[in-house]
């Protein structure tokens, strides 16, 4: 008996050393460093009883007996610390934790004193299995060591029932397991100890309540709670679910489930019947680990859902049935298909986006290498001007116009889309393609609100795409777009292919764009003057208009250079120049008491790429002119630009005494009404109606009635383009100021022009 017990409590010292290690490897910190005070304080007595079992020798049991009371004493101090922990309340309290600690103190010292005053226990030899086995006799001491004990014991016991009942169901197991291991151990050990049995077998049971805690502290998972959150999260996905044992039989579906196939009671046996009705007969519930979607209805009202078949595997890896989820991918789908449409439709036509549009095209040239193809790039000219003058509502009803006729157009292989704001582009079959249709149509094109029809041009480049070309598409549209900037809006033509001169003219233009810095530098370009005069035909004044002499090309007219560098902006270094010149001659003039003014063309584009104000200031201040003699000639299609506030520029010279000049008045769209807005000096007619008024009455009337209005306005008028006697007599009649013509001379280099005039 003595040497199975010896044999026992070795073995369980030894299971609870293996757990104290792995106490010490567990990653749970916060309750681990209880859990080892715990397995020693379990382990101390045990040993101290080891000791008493296996020695027959009155002084090691004595000390045998120290040890197991010492221990007794550091068990139950680290089973109150332990709960505390174990039940998550915190550390105790320090009015509560001093009187534990004093009367353990106490124990301590009546154990010390006890080899000198026994007061707390003798042994007495009794013969156990034929050897002397030295028994516990108590005295007072023992009697207090046993109330702190027992005292303590039971604050612990109590705590932990009250935990027990308060917990809820899933995790009050935890608690249940610990009250009811130290129950049985509490009583094993009374019974010892009023049975006086010499063998303490409850032992046994503090190193099983050892390894119990060890166990539930860091490895139990309480599955019940876990089944418990599993089937919450279960029911209340949006998902349907379906689970299916595994012998495929359904067991258990949650609401949503219930109400994708509309059933109620616990009744599953149709379930695989319904779900193949709903989601098609193909539905394999056999195996799992497949996906599929389906789509339900024709396109607008489609519905669309996500079936995932999955496997469910037990701890052991082991399939233990499977499950169907069903989503509703409806809306998911409908927002995906919307996000694809906006990002490849443009949201006023309908049509393809730029991006969009070339990646079919690239698509398309790569996988029909059989038809013959052009692209097509369809301009409205001037379409800012439209928007602004007639509103963007009328802008957009002509661009649905255009999308219109394109869809008409076009035949099957054709595809075609939005480019940018005024430009549309087009792939289409060459045999499809039929020229004096596209040019009927669009020389005639009208767009009507309801109030007005208003003809709009529009451009329509075209690049043929030959056999050899590397597709690239960008590359095509740059060709066919730059065969448009060929359309002079003068000749009503609309289409232009882009052709071997066309690549020469872009060539050339560029070529002559790299030259203009030196041509500045070395006098190429130079100011002609073309002599201003008054109603008497005596000198008024002139204007300043620029002349290329090219080494290679000759004589060059602003008209082969002038629209060309007022696209790619250089037209800002030939006006700098001009007005320098214009300031240098007027400095000149000064000097020599000739008193005339210059005018100076300004092009839109100079509002754009300086500062107008200041660059002109600088030059009058640095020349020591009178700015009233330098005047300023803008055009009407600057006051269609809305970046920059030209108003505000324009008043601005008009303060500092620049004579502003509205040029080409009545060629564009000239609104007579911004003529209250803007400080307008002198409008300079445009000579288009002056050639018009030689066979049109009306044209007549029109000029007739801007001088009378202008007169009113205070504005002086001076008319361009007067090339004969009789015009001018005519203009003179009407009240015109101030008068412009080859009749008096054409612009002429400045020494021929202070020679005839000075
Ligand atoms: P514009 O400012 O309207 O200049 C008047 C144009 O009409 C000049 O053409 C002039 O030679 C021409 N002209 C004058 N009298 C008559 C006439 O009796 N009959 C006819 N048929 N034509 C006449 P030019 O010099 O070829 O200039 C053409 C345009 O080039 C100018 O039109 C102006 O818009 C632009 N331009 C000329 N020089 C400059 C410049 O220095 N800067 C800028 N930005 N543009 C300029
Ligand atoms: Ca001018
Ligand atoms: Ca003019």
């Amino acid at each position: 008996m003595r040497l199975t017990m010896s044999v026992v409590f070795f073995i369980l010292i030894l299971a609870l050393g293996v757990c104290l290690v792995f106490t010490r490897l567990s990653k749970k910190t916060s309750i681990k460093g209880y859990v080892t005070f715990l397995l020693i304080g379990m382990s101390i007595p045990v040993v101290g009883n080891l000791i008493l079992i296996a020695s027959s020798s009155s002084l090691i049991s004595t000390i045998g007996c120290y040890i197991y009371f010492l221990g007794m004493d550091v068990a139950v101090f680290s089973l109150w610390h332990f709960i505390f922990a174990y039940c998550e309340m915190g550390e105790p309290k320090k009015w509560y934790k001093m009187p534990v600690y004093i009367a353990f103190t106490l124990d301590l010292v009546q154990y010390a004193l006890n080899p000198f005053f026994k007061c707390s226990f003798a042994t007495e030899e009794i013969i156990v299995g034929d050897r002397a086995y030295y028994r516990l006799v108590p005295y007072i001491g023992q009697t207090y060591h046993r109330i702190i004990c027992y005292g303590l014991f039971i604050v612990v016991l109590i705590i932990i029932l009250v935990k027990s009942i308060k917990a809820s169901r899933a995790y009050a197991e935890k608690y249940w397991i610990i009250f009811f291991a130290m129950v049985v151990t509490g009583a094993v050990e009374t019974y010892y100890i009023f049975s006086r049995q010499p063998i303490d077998t409850s032992m046994i049971g503090f190193a099983i309540f050892g390894l119990l805690v060890y166990y539930f502290s860091l490895h139990y998972r309480p599955t019940k709670l876990l089944d418990s959150m599993l089937a919450g999260i279960a029911s209340e996905m949006p998902d349907a679910l379906f689970f299916f044992d595994k012998s495929g039989r359904c067991i258990w579906i949650n609401e949503p489930g219930r109400k994708l196939i509309g059933i109620s009671g616990d009744n599953y046996e149709t379930v695989k019947d319904d779900l193949r009705f709903l989601f098609g007969n193909d539905i394999d519930f056999e195996s799992s680990g497949w996906f599929k979607k389906v789509k339900l209805g024709t396109d607008e009202d489609a519905q669309y859902s996500y079936l995932a078949m999955r496997s469910v595997v037990d701890a052991r890896l082991k399939m233990s049935g499977n499950y169907l989820s069903v989503r509703d991918i409806t809306e998911e789908q409908r927002e995906m298909k919307r996000e694809i449409y906006n990002a490849t439709h443009d949201s006023v036509t309908g049509l393809y986006t730029k991006e969009y549009l070339y990646e079919l095209i690239d698509k398309r040239l790569k996988d029909d290498n059989m038809t013959d193809y052009m692209i097509g790039y369809i301009e409205i000219s001037n379409f800012k001007v439209i928007n602004d003058v007639f509103g963007s509502a009328f802008g957009h009803t002509a661009l649905k116009d255009i999308t219109r006729r394109l869809e008409n157009y076009s035949s099957s292989k054709s595809i075609y889309g939005r480019l940018s704001d005024d430009a549309f582009g087009l792939l289409i079959n060459k045999s499809h393609f039929d020229e004096k249709f596209l040019n009927d149509e669009l020389s005639s094109f009208t767009v009507s609100d309801e109030n007005l029809d208003h003809h709009i041009q529009v451009h329509f480049g075209i690049y043929e795409i030959n056999a050899d070309d590397e597709i690239d598409v960008p590359l095509f549209f740059d060709s066919a777009r730059l065969a448009t900037t060929r359309i002079n809006d003068q000749f009503k033509e609309c289409i232009v292919f882009y052709n071997d001169k066309i690549r020469e003219e872009i060539i050339h233009d560029q070529l002559i764009s790299n030259q203009l810095q030196d041509a500045i530098a070395s006098n190429q370009i130079r100011p002609y003057l073309q002599p201003i005069v008054d109603s008497r035909a005596m000198l008024a004044g002139a204007e300043a208009l620029v002349r290329w002499i090219h080494p290679d090309e000759g004589f060059m007219n602003p008209g082969s250079f002038v629209p060309l560098f007022e696209r790619n902006g250089l037209i800002t270094e030939v006006d700098k120049y001009m007005w320098r010149c214009a300031c240098e001659i007027l400095a000149d003039w000064k000097s020599r008491g000739i008193d005339a003014f210059i005018s100076v063309n300004i092009s839109p584009k100079d509002f754009y790429y300086m500062d107008v104000v200041s660059e002109l200031k600088n030059l009058v201040e640095e020349f020591g002119i009178d700015p009233v003699k330098l005047r300023v000639e803008i055009t009407e299609t600057v006051l269609m630009t809305d970046s920059v506030d030209i108003l505000k520029i324009i008043n601005e010279l008009n303060e500092y005494g620049f004579i502003i000049e509205m040029d080409d008045f009545g060629s564009g769209y000239s609104s007579l009404n911004m003529l209250k807005d803007i400080n307008i000096d002198v409008l300079k007619i445009d000579m288009q109606f002056l050639k018009d008024s030689e066979r049109n009455m009306k044209a007549g009337m029109i000029i007739k009635n801007i001088i009378n209005m202008a007169k009113d306005l205070e504005i002086d008028t001076l008319t361009e383009g007067v090339e004969t006697a009789k015009q001018f007599e005519k203009l003179f009649a009407m009240g015109c100021k101030l008068y412009q013509g080859y009749y008096f001379s054409k612009p002429v280099p400045v020494e021929d022009f202070e020679k005839q005039w000075f």
